[in-house]
C-alpha cells in the first residue's frame, strides 16, 4: 500500500463508524498555545477535548502533521522522525475505550491484513491514585490478543498541562521469525497506535481533575504503519522518506548520519512550508537548529557540499505530501507555498551559516589556545562577533 491507499483505508474505516473529518491544522498552533509546535492529532483538537463543542460532531478522524523537538535524541534509530504524520481518530464523549480498541484491531487485522499473531498491546497497571485499566486488558484478551499492563509509560498527556489519562499502545513484531517477548523486553516489537482515554484535566499548579465527559484520543504514525506493512525495518525505506535518503546519500553519507541528515532536512522543509523562517528564538531556532544539525554532519567530510545540489522538485514533493501546497493546511491565509523561496530561504540560511563558521573557527582557536573557554570568552565571542554559544560549543568538538 502506498500512503496515499493508507490514508484512504483510515480515514474510510472511520467515516464508516460514522467519523467525519476533522481538519488538519498547522505545525504552528494558534498564538497563545504554551508549546511551539503541533506535536500529536489531539493537540489541535485540545479544547473540544475540555469540553466545548467540535462543529464536526462527535467523532472525528484525520490526518495531521507533527513535529516533536522532545524526540531529538531518538532521531536517528529506525522509527523517530522529527516530523511525521499521525493519523487520528477521536471520540468526544461518545463511545468508550473498549469500541475504540475493537474497531482499531478491525482495522488494523481486516483493513490492513496485519496477522493477529503479530499484535501486542499494553494498558495502563495502575499509578498516582489511578486504577489499573480492567476495560482496556479484558478487551485485548478478549480479541486474542497479548497485553502486559506497565506504569506511566502508559499515560498520555501532551505537555504539563491540559487532558490526560491512561493509554493502550499496539505494538506489531517487525522480527523475521515468529514473535518472541514483549514490548519491553524485545524492540521488534515497534509501537504504531495509542489509543489514550482522556478522563482528566492537568492544571497549571499540577491538580488533576475529572473532565466533565471523558473522550478517546488516537494516534498512529503514518511512517511507522507504512513501514510495518511494507515488512521493512525502518521508517527511512518509506514513500516520504527514501528520496530524501537518495539524494542524501550521494554525498556518501550513511547510517545514522544518513537518517539524521534526511529527516533534519525534510523536517524543516515542512516546517518551513508553514511559514516558520530560521531566527535565534522560539520556532525560528528549532528551524535554526535542524538546518546546523544537518549542516554540521554535511561538512564534516567535505566542506564544500551545498543544499544547492538537492532538486528542487523535492522539496515540491515533500510539501505535497504534507499538503501544503493545497487545500486545508496551507500557509495562514490560504495562499500556497512557494518552493523557490522556500529554497532561497533555505539557501539563505546555509550561506549564513557558512560565514559564521568561516569568521567563529579562528576565533575559537585563538581563544581555546590559552585554555578552556570562561563565561567572559563566551559572551567576548557572542556580543563582540555574534558567535552563539552552541555554535562554539561545535567549533570546539570539531577542534578536539
Ligand atoms: P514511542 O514510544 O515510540 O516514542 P510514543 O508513545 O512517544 O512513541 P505517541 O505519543 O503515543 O508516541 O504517538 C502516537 C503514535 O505516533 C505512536 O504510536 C507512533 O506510531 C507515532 N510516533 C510517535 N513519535 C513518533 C516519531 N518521533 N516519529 C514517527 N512516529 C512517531
Ligand atoms: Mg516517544
Ligand atoms: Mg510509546
Ligand atoms: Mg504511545
Amino acid at each position: 500500500m502506498t500512503t496515499d491507499e493508507i490514508i484512504r483505508t483510515f480515514l474510510d474505516h472511520y467515516h464508516r463508524h460514522g467519523h467525519q473529518d476533522a481538519p488538519e491544522s498547522s505545525l504552528v498552533p494558534p498564538s497563545g498555545d504554551p508549546v511551539l509546535f503541533t506535536t500529536s492529532g489531539m493537540h489541535p483538537l485540545t479544547p473540544y477535548l475540555l469540553g466545548r463543542p467540535h462543529p464536526g460532531g462527535r467523532r472525528l478522524a484525520n490526518v495531521q502533521r507533527c513535529l516533536r523537538t522532545t524526540d531529538l535524541d531518538e532521531v536517528g534509530d529506525s522509527t523517530h522522525l522529527t516530523v511525521f504524520q499521525m493519523l487520528g481518530s477521536w471520540s468526544l464523549g461518545d463511545y468508550d475505550i473498549a469500541t475504540s480498541l475493537r474497531w482499531g484491531y478491525d482495522l488494523l487485522t481486516g483493513g490492513f491484513g496485519i496477522p493477529m499473531g503479530r499484535l501486542h498491546a499494553t494498558v495502563f497497571g495502575g499509578g498516582s491514585g489511578e486504577g489499573p485499566d480492567d476495560t482496556a486488558r479484558d478487551t485485548w484478551t478478549g480479541l486474542g490478543v497479548p497485553v502486559e499492563a506497565l506504569g506511566e509509560d502508559n499515560w498520555w498527556s501532551n505537555g504539563p498541562t491540559g487532558p490526560c489519562g491512561p493509554d493502550s499502545e499496539i505494538f506489531v513484531w517487525t522480527g523475521d521469525g515468529p514473535p518472541t517477548g514483549t514490548p519491553t523486553t524485545d524492540a521488534r516489537w515497534v509501537e504504531v497506535w495509542n489509543h489514550v482515554q482522556m478522563r482528566y484535566h492537568r492544571h497549571p499548579d499540577g491538580r488533576l481533575t475529572p473532565l466533565p465527559v471523558s473522550s478517546i484520543d488516537t494516534g498512529m504514525g503514518l511512517e511507522r504503519l507504512e513501514m510495518v506493512l511494507r515488512g521493512d525495518r525502518s521508517v527511512f525505506t518509506g514513500d516520504g522518506l527514501r528520496r530524501w535518503v537518495d539524494e542524501v546519500g550521494n554525498w556518501d553519507l550513511h547510517g545514522t548520519d544518513l537518517r539524521v541528515v534526511s529527516d533534519h532536512l525534510r523536517s524543516a522543509v515542512v516546517v518551513l512550508g508553514d511559514g516558520v523562517r530560521p531566527g535565534n528564538t522560539g520556532r525560528g531556532y528549532v528551524l535554526r537548529r535542524l538546518l546546523r544539525r544537518a549542516l554540521t554532519v554535511l561538512w564534516r567530510d567535505d566542506p564544500a557540499r551545498s543544499l544547492d545540489e538537492l532538486p528542487p522538485e523535492l522539496y515540491a514533493e515533500t510539501l505535497r505530501r504534507f499538503r501544503q501546497t493545497s487545500g486545508p493546511g496551507t500557509l495562514p491565509g490560504g495562499q500556497p507555498v512557494d518552493v523557490g523561496s522556500l529554497r532561497a530561504t533555505l539557501l539563505d540560511e546555509e550561506r549564513r551559516f557558512r560565514g559564521l563558521l568561516r569568521r567563529g573557527r579562528p576565533l575559537v582557536d585563538r581563544v581555546r589556545a590559552r585554555g578552556p573557554l570562561s563565561e567572559r570568552d563566551y559572551h567576548w565571542l557572542h556580543d563582540t562577533h555574534g558567535l552563539p554559544r552552541d555554535l562554539v560549543d561545535g567549533l570546539l568538538a570539531d577542534a578536539s
